[in-house]
């Protein structure tokens, strides 16, 4: 029997919103597939003079309301499924938060740190070169994700200024501050979490002094727990890709964050401070008030959902919840922050990004928080209002949120364009 697909496990959650909503069945029909989905074999140079190949995949999802908007990521596991999946996603995420976007998403498979920078470079060139004339301001935007970051997003930008021979700014996002990039797009996604977790403390029943238990400790990971700590939060156990440590006391961010710009695991930070090693697959049940998975899908699944103690669960990462996960956390009274609300400030910085490399006109570090904290709270209160009038979770609520805007645009469009807007 085949198996299910990561897409398949996703339309679920379309499944249950559109049980909530009276709209045309065309419209469901319409987002269960990728409208577009290319695949290329990339090839570049090693440093070793040898050529090596890496597969490479840029999925516009829907682009009803807007230019296709996503993340590239470069992962030795990425496939085709996972891409579709997280553009999916993208066309979700940025109908909730209501930015003028459709959802798209790409990736190579490969793993970049066992790359030079010079390869990584020509690597990133390369993606480039093959999708330049998928990509476009107008058309498809990318932005950094899982293990790219600024410098990418410039080498890229500078490959579509050298093809198309002028510089042209808004065709990507996360771009750094010095080719066009937006001030605070570096911990927006962090940022955009810690202010809906804020908003809504007083309907959770939040705690002012939370224990927080965090899977992943990239850039998401890293500024929640600062931002957090910062508010006297109390960080207990840390994982990434090669392990995990916790501390009672809380962890100290700072020895954190020093391993991880030396290059380091957390780990090595074990038997200073207080902190102690712990199995990875253990964080999930570590005690505490929240917990934050940061890195990659189906990190809490059936077979340790029933272990989770935290009340809270606020989804920085995309997909880290399965759909059965769902249901056991559900019945045992956690509540779920969704990705396509809960990590949304990053793609919304994305947008602030866009808008000012189009009118050429730069806004302050306190223009970026404040429109980003006005549209979380709008769009956390729009989607928390949802949910307690139908009585559903908050994740159901966010894809109704999500899906009453794509239905009205789809249906805007005419069902003449319906197969091909
Ligand atoms: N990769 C991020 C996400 O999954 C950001 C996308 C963007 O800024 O376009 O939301």
């Amino acid at each position: 029997m085949q198996q299910d697909s990561l897409l398949d496990h996703a339309l679920v959650r379309l499944d249950e919103a559109a049980a909530h909503l009276d709209i045309d069945p065309d419209v469901i029909e319409k987002l269960k597939y990728a409208r577009e989905t290319t695949k290329v074999r990339l090839m570049i140079r090693m440093d070793d003079g040898s050529r090596k190949s890496f597969l490479a995949w840029r999925c516009r999802y829907d682009d009803t309301r807007g230019p296709t908007k996503g993340g590239i990521r470069f992962h030795a596991e990425s496939t085709a499924d996972e891409v579709e999946t997280l553009a999916f996603w993208m066309t979700f995420k940025c109908a909730v938060m209501n930015l003028p976007y459709g959802g798209g998403k790409g990736a190579v498979q490969v793993d970049p740190r066992k790359l030079s920078k010079a390869e990584l470079e020509r690597l990133s060139r390369a993606y480039m070169q093959a999708f330049a004339r998928i990509i476009g301001p107008d058309r498809d935007i990318p932005a950094p994700d899982v293990y790219t970051n600024s410098m990418i997003m410039g080498w890229m930008a500078d490959e579509y200024a050298q093809i198309f021979g002028q510089a042209e700014p808004a065709v990507i996002t996360g771009k750094p501050i010095a080719l066009g990039g937006s001030l605070g797009r570096g911990d927006a996604t962090a940022r955009g979490g810690y202010y809906l977790v804020r908003h809504l403390a007083d309907d959770l029943g939040l705690s002012k002094t939370m224990r927080v238990a965090m899977q992943g400790f990239g850039n998401a990971g890293q500024h929640i727990a600062r931002l957090l700590a910062a508010d006297g939060h109390k960080i207990v156990a840390v994982s990434d890709s090669e392990g995990a440590v916790i501390s009672d006391a809380g962890l100290h961010i700072d020895l954190l964050m020093e391993a991880k710009e030396n290059g380091q695991s957390v780990v090595s930070t074990a038997g200073q401070g207080g902190h102690e090693t712990l199995a990875p697959d253990e964080v999930a049940g570590v005690d505490c008030d929240l917990l934050v998975p940061a890195a990659l899908e189906n990190m809490i699944h059936e077979d340790n959902a029933g272990s989770v103690k935290a009340k809270l669960v606020l989804e920085l990462a995309n997909g880290p919840v399965t759909a059965e996960a769902d249901r056991i956390l559900a019945a045992n009274g956690t509540v779920i922050l969704p990705d396509i609300l809960a990590n949304a400030g990053g793609v919304t910085v994305s947008y602030f990004e866009w808008v000012q490399n189009k009118q050429g006109f730069y806004w302050t570090i306190e223009d970026i928080h404040n429109r980003l904290r006005a549209i979380m709270e709008r769009e956390g209160r729009a989607v928390w209002n949802v949910s307690r009038e139908k009585g559903i979770t908050m994740r159901t609520a966010a894809y109704v949120h999500a899906l009453s805007r794509l239905a009205e645009a789809i249906e805007a469009h005419g069902t003449q364009s319906f197969f091909t807007s």
